[in-house]
């Protein structure tokens, strides 16, 4: 039998009407600022593509488009403006950003309460103490995903295949809050079939196209491709392929397709985390109690 393929754009509708409708109640429409350093394409189209979704449901954004020769002081102290600007409710800087900007430096900067992207080290210490605020948006929306469609995670053996910043590490520690045994394998890992046929959901983040074979598969587990690999076809046509090889469809109960399947959760996280941020601020500005967001591992 064929696995249930897990199409992302429904859920992410499901999730960014919830954000909307959280928005609503709020006295003022939440405010996303995006900083993009450099022209790099791949960036201009994520930005755009935020920016564009952001308007759809209702939220206000602006997006700084700064020049590639941009140094880290002239974008930390836009950073710094932006973080005592009451009417900016979320910060994103998108990466990658060009050499002679650290990285590090620039995330440490962004006030954790306006960290969108949820990578301020406050925000990652919160996570793995089981407290998330502001969660990174990839694995936030596997969790929403895997919670859409009823998928049992309290007492399953979830399998991470990668264990980067982004998605890896804080989809380990949010399974883990929500009360899964959860391994996180890695490119140094010894026989990494073994390790993934234990699992009862599977999550591919490595960035290796066909990477998960069917043999690899525990019969009715749920495998998450989170990859987005561009290959390039005999004809010479390009296309995106994930991490999981088709014929685990063949194995699996239920399969996220690529494209179309995580993707479209990352933005609307984005967004959910934006209203989120501006829940936090206004609660802490008028001492209200703070709404439940419906994350899955808030509460573990
Ligand atoms: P990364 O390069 O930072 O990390 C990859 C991880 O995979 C590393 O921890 C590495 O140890 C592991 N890995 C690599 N090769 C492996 C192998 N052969 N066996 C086992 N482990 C291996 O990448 P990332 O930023 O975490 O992204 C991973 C993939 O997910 C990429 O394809 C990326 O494009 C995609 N991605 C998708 C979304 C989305 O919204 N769908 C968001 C972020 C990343």
């Amino acid at each position: 039998m064929k696995a249930q393929i897990l199409a992302g754009p429904p859920v992410a509708a499901a999730l960014l009407a919830d954000a909307a409708a959280r928005a609503s109640r709020l006295p003022a429409l939440p405010h996303l600022v995006i900083v993009r350093v450099g022209d790099d394409p791949a960036s201009v189209s994520y930005v755009r593509g935020k920016a564009r979704k952001a308007g759809e449901v209702g939220l206000r954004n602006t997006v700084h488009a700064l020049p590639e020769a941009t140094s880290q002081a002239e974008l930390l102290a836009l950073i710094d403006t932006l973080n005592r600007d009451d009417d900016v409710n979320g910060i994103l800087v998108q990466l990658p950003l060009p050499a002679q900007i650290a990285e590090a430096a620039v995330l440490h900067a962004i006030d954790p309460r306006k960290d969108v992207d949820g990578f301020h080290p406050l925000n990652v210490g919160e996570l793995w103490a089981g407290r998330p605020a502001l969660t990174p948006c990839t694995p936030a929306g596997i969790m929403y995903l895997l919670a859409h469609h009823g998928v049992q995670v309290a007492g399953a053996r979830a399998v991470i295949v990668g264990r980067s910043h982004l998605v890896g590490r804080p989809l380990a520690a949010l399974l883990l809050n929500a009360d899964a045994t959860v391994t996180v394998a890695h490119s140094r890992t010894c026989d990494l079939g073994a390790v993934t046929r234990e699992a009862d959901i599977l999550i591919a983040a490595a960035g290796c196209p066909g990477l998960i074979t069917p043999e690899m598969v525990k019969p009715g587990a749920t495998v998450i491709d989170v990859g987005i690999n561009r290959v390039v076809s005999i004809e010479g046509k390009g296309h995106l392929v994930g991490d999981v090889h088709p014929d685990v469809a063949d194995v699996a109960g239920m399969l996220t397709p690529v494209p179309g399947g995580v993707g479209p959760m990352t933005v609307a996280q984005l967004l959910a985390n934006t209203v989120r941020a501006a829940e936090l601020q206004h609660a802490v500005r008028s001492d209200v109690a703070l709404p439940e967001t419906g994350v899955v591992g808030e509460l573990a």
